[in-house]
C-alpha cells in the first residue's frame, strides 16, 4: 500500500520535508530499536518538537496515524499492544521517499559517482562477512605466536606507566601489529624472480587470470618480466584473507585484509577500513577506552589517524569503516581540514544521499541481530558520533611520511614532496625563542633524541617538541630510520 501521509509529505518545500522526515525517522527508529521502551511511544502535543517539526507540516500527523500512533488526550501515543508492522511499512515508505527526492536534481556525473560509490559500499561490507567465518579465524589463530605475543605484552604491561594505556587488550593489539609487520607480512612492489632475485623487472601490465586465482579473489593479476631470463612474473592481488595467511604478502590492500582477519581471530571487534584516495587499514574497538582505534599494519601504527593527512600528504574525502553489521562513515576521525574535505565530497555525492545510503544499508543487517545486539551496537555508534562530531588534536607523531612502498611508487601516488630542482617543499615548524634566563646566560641547548623523535630543550626546563621534523625549517632526503632487529633508531641522508 502506498502511505497517504508519505505522499503528501512530499508535497511539503524541500526544507520542510527534511525537517518533519528527519523528526519522523527519529520517531520510528527510537521504537524499532527498544520496542520496550515506554517513553518512545508517546509524543506530548505541547512539545516543542511536536509544535514545529510536526503540526506545521502537510502528511506529518497523518503519517503518525498510519504507523499506529492514537490520539490519546495531550498526546499522541502508540500503544504496547500494537504491532510494530505498520510502523516498520511507513518507516520503509519514507526513506524510499528520501531516495527519490534526493536523486530529482542530481547531474548526470553526480548521479555516476553516487551509484559507483553505492556498489564499492555494498561490495566493502558483503567483504567483511568473511571475516566471521568461524574455521577461517581458527586456521588465521594457528599462524600467530600468540604465548610468545603474551609474553612480550606482559613485559609492556609492566613497564607502561600510563594508566590509560595499560591494559592487556591495547598492549596485545600493539605486539600483535608489530609481530605482523616485522615477522609476518612482506611487501610486494614486483614480484621476485626465482633465478635472478637481484634483476630489474619491468612491468607488462594486466594478465588474465587463471581460474585459482579468480578462486581467491584475484580478478587481476599484475604482469612483469625479469630483465635477466626475461621470464613473466605474475602477482595476482589476492582478495580473500584465507589465502593471503598462505602468501604472507602484497601491498596495503593485502596488509589490511589479512590484519583484520587476524584481529578478528583474536576476538577483538575489528573493521575493515576503506579510503577513497586508494588506501586501507583496519580500526579496532578497545573496550577500556570505549572507542575505535585506527591500526595501520603496514606501517606498524596504532592510534595515529591524521597521520595520512598530515604525513602522506593525502587530500582526503570519504573513509568508511565496515564490519558485518554496520558501516560507518570515519572521514571525520582522520581529517582537521574540514572545509577541503566538505569540497572534495560535494563534487562525488550529495552528503543526504550518503547518510540516507549508509542508513539503508545498515538496517539491512540490523535484521538478522538479538536486540542485546542491537542495544550495544546502538550506544557504541552514538558514541562514536560523539566523538567524531569533536574537533581533532594532534600528537605530533603523525607527520612521520609513509615508510611502506618504494619511493617511486609513493611519488606516483602524490603521497611524497616532490623534489623539484634540488629543493624540497618548505615545512611549517614551530619557531624558537631564547628565554630570557637563556638570554642572561648565553646559552641555548637543545638535544634531539632519534630513539624518543624528540628534541628537549634543556636550558629552558627541559621543554619538549615531539618527531624530528617539528623544528625542522626546511629538509631534502632525510628519513627517520627504525631498525627492530638491532634496536636502533636513526636520522639518515638518503641519496635518490
Ligand atoms: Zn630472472
Amino acid at each position: 500500500m502506498d502511505s497517504e501521509g508519505v505522499q503528501a509529505l512530499i508535497r511539503n518545500k524541500e526544507e520542510d520535508f527534511k525537517i518533519v522526515l528527519n523528526t519522523l525517522f527519529k520517531i520510528a527508529r527510537n521504537i524499532l530499536q527498544n520496542p520496550l521502551e515506554e517513553k518512545f511511544r508517546s509524543i506530548k502535543i505541547v512539545s516543542k518538537a511536536f509544535q514545529e517539526k510536526i503540526l506545521p507540516f502537510d502528511g506529518a500527523i497523518q503519517c503518525l496515524l498510519e504507523m499506529g500512533f492514537k490520539e490519546d488526550g495531550d498526546r499522541f501515543t502508540l500503544f504496547s499492544e500494537t504491532k510494530l508492522d505498520d510502523l516498520e511499512e511507513v518507516y520503509k515508505q519514507l526513506m524510499n521517499a528520501e531516495k527519490v527526492t534526493l536523486k530529482k536534481n542530481l547531474s548526470p556525473s553526480l548521479k555516476k559517482s553516487q551509484d559507483e560509490i553505492l556498489q564499492r559500499l555494498k561490495s566493502h561490507l558483503r567483504h567483511t562477512s568473511i571475516y566471521e567465518n568461524k574455521s577461517l579465524q581458527q586456521k588465521a589463530r594457528a599462524v600467530i605466536p600468540i604465548v610468545e605475543l603474551n609474553t612480550r605484552t606482559e613485559k609492556r604491561l609492566r613497564e607502561e606507566t600510563n594508566q590509560e594505556l595499560s591494559n592487556y587488550q591495547y598492549c596485545f593489539l600493539l605486539e600483535l601489529l608489530h609481530w605482523f609487520k616485522y615477522e609476518f607480512f612482506t611487501w610486494t612492489n614486483q614480484p621476485p624472480c626465482t633465478s635472478c632475485p637481484e634483476s630489474e623487472k619491468y612491468s607488462i601490465g594486466m594478465l588474465p587470470p587463471s581460474d585459482e586465482d579468480l578462486l581467491w579473489g584475484a580478478s587481476r593479476v599484475e604482469g612483469y618480466t625479469c630483465s635477466n631470463c626475461h621470464k613473466i612474473l605474475r602477482f595476482p592481488r589476492y582478495n580473500h584473507p584465507e589465502k593471503l595467511l598462505e602468501t604472507k604478502t602484497g601491498r596495503c590492500g593485502e596488509w589490511a585484509n589479512c590484519f583484520t582477519l587476524i584481529c578478528k581471530s583474536m576476538a577483538y571487534d575489528a573493521r575493515h577500513v576503506l579510503d577513497w584516495t586508494d588506501h586501507v587499514w583496519t580500526e579496532v574497538f578497545i573496550v577500556s577506552m570505549d572507542r575505535w582505534l585506527h591500526c595501520d599494519s603496514c606501517e606498524n601504527v596504532c592510534d595515529k589517524p591524521l597521520m595520512y593527512e598530515q604525513g602522506w600528504n593525502k587530500k582526503l574525502s570519504l573513509i568508511v569503516a565496515a564490519d558485518h553489521e554496520h558501516i560507518v562513515d570515519v572521514t571525520r576521525r582522520y581529517t582537521r581540514d574540514v572545509n577541503a574535505v566538505e569540497i572534495r565530497r560535494n563534487e562525488m555525492f550529495d552528503s543526504d544521499w550518503l547518510k540516507c545510503t549508509i542508513r539503508e544499508l545498515n538496517e539491512t543487517t540490523r535484521l538478522s541481530m538479538t536486540q542485546s545486539r542491537k542495544e550495544k551496537l546502538r550506544n557504541r555508534l552514538l558514541n562514536e558520533e560523539k566523538e567524531l562530531s569533536s574537533a581533532k588534536t594532534e600528537t605530533g607523531c603523525e607527520y612521520e611520511g609513509r615508510t611502506s612502498g618504494s619511493l617511486a611508487w609513493r611519488l606516483a601516488r602524490g603521497e611524497t614532496d616532490k623534489v623539484k630542482d634540488g629543493k624540497s617543499k618548505m615545512e611549517t615548524c614551530e619557531v624558537i625563542k631564547p628565554s630570557e634566563d637563556e638570554i642572561k646566560s648565553g646559552m641555548l641547548t637543545l638535544e634531539y633524541s632519534s630513539s624518543l623523535d624528540k628534541y628537549t630543550r634543556i636550558t629552558d626546563s627541559g621543554k619538549s617538541y615531539i618527531g624530528w621534523k617539528s623544528l625542522v625549517y626546511r629538509h631534502q632526503d632525510v628519513m627517520k630510520k627504525v631498525e627492530q632487529d638491532w634496536k636502533q633508531a636513526s636520522l639518515k641522508i638518503y641519496y635518490f
